[in-house]
């Protein structure tokens, strides 16, 4: 069977280890004589997949002793509620910087909640750049400051962070998680819907300082950060066919390396398509500026939209899958998450 060339922007490719393993022990994991599906949620070895998908992911990301690992349903657009009905009191202001569709939504779900503010935005050069840190003036006395560190469907990164002081700095991982060094500490909450870089969809990892924990006991209780902290994220029933994925793709980024390892290669796999962007005099043109490209997804036109179908048309004969940009703005789009080898690029 020949697999596909898959560049789809999420869920996206698995690694293909990860796959084998899990066909391995479809039948029976652990000497359970079950699939990991069929095991209760309560039982020691669905317990001993849970432990290990957190401490695994906590290693690999060096995540400090004061932050707790959360594995979430709702997808990161629960959590685009959930920070504000969590975090953003009475009194306080949470801000934005829109760079793209997805903080945009992030934001108007936050506008919902309590009071807000933009502190930069790119939506009017059709979010083609990240605004530069010398732009960023954070309100005194914010709740906190959201940003999206890759936009999925624009092709643009942020290559470096703000620095907030005293402020939370909240980053929407969905389409960067894993794909780089970062330094959880400046970060008071990071979250991830699994189904790019970590896994199947059906599971959003959340990553929050200790500090940011309240009792918000008015809030409906799965909407409470504090009931999946107690619980362990076994308050309710887990998706534990998405957390055991996720733990077999965490093991197989271990085996890649680590995170640097992974890094270098995803300079590498990004570079061969910019290149062949940047060498095609024009006929090619990337949507990102140069010094916002993303690593993760990079976005380009073709001279017309014709001459784009039908180079979708030769992509699919020729097996590759997704590379339709997203439709809220057509072109092409190649998404190179960890699990896209490099001689797909
Ligand atoms: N944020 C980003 C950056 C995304 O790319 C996506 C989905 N593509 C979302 C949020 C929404 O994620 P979900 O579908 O898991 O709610």
């Amino acid at each position: 069977m020949k697999r596909a060339r898959n560049f789809n922007a999420g869920p996206a490719a698995l690694p293909e280890d990860v796959l084998k393993r899990a066909q391995n022990e479809w039948l029976n994991i652990e000497d359970s004589g079950m699939s990991v599906m069929e095991l209760s949620h309560r039982s020691a070895q669905y317990d001993k997949i849970h432990i290990h998908a957190v401490e695994t992911l906590k290693e690999l990301m060096a995540i400090p002793e004061n932050y707790e690992v959360l594995l979430l349903q709702g997808g990161a657009s629960l959590q685009f509620s959930m920070i504000p009905m969590n975090l953003l009191k009475e009194g306080k202001h949470a801000d934005y910087i829109l760079t793209g569709s997805w903080s945009d939504k992030a934001f108007k779900e936050a506008k919902k909640i309590g009071e807000t503010a933009i502190v930069a935005s790119s939506k009017e050069e059709k979010y083609t750049y990240i605004p530069s840190l010398e732009d960023i003036k954070v309100n005194d006395g914010a709740a906190y400051l959201h940003i999206t560190s890759n936009n999925t469907i624009y092709g643009t990164q942020w290559k470096k962070f703000p620095e907030t002081g005293n402020i939370p700095l909240i980053a929407d991982m969905s389409s960067d998680i894993l794909s780089e060094k970062i330094d959880v500490s400046k970060f008071g909450l990071i979250y991830a819907g699994a189904q790019k870089n970590l896994g199947p969809s059906g599971v959003t990892v959340v990553i929050i300082r200790k500090d940011l924990i309240q009792d918000n006991e008015h809030l409906p209780t799965m909407l409470n950060y504090a009931t999946h902290v107690t619980s362990n994220s076994l308050y309710n029933t887990p998706p534990t066919l998405a957390i055991y994925l996720l733990s077999l793709v965490l093991d197989w980024a271990k085996e890649q390396g680590g995170i640097e390892k992974i890094a270098e290669i995803n300079q590498q796999k990004s570079k061969i398509i910019y290149d062949a962007i940047d060498e095609s005099n024009g006929f090619y043109k990337g949507h990102a500026r140069p010094d916002s490209r993303s690593h993760m997804n990079v976005t380009f036109n073709l001279p017309s939209e014709e001459a784009e179908k039908q180079f979708l048309a030769e992509a699919k004969a020729a097996g590759f899958v997704g590379l339709n940009g997203h439709r809220s703005i057509g072109g092409c789009r190649a998404s190179i998450y960890n699990a896209v080898p490099l001689a797909h690029c």
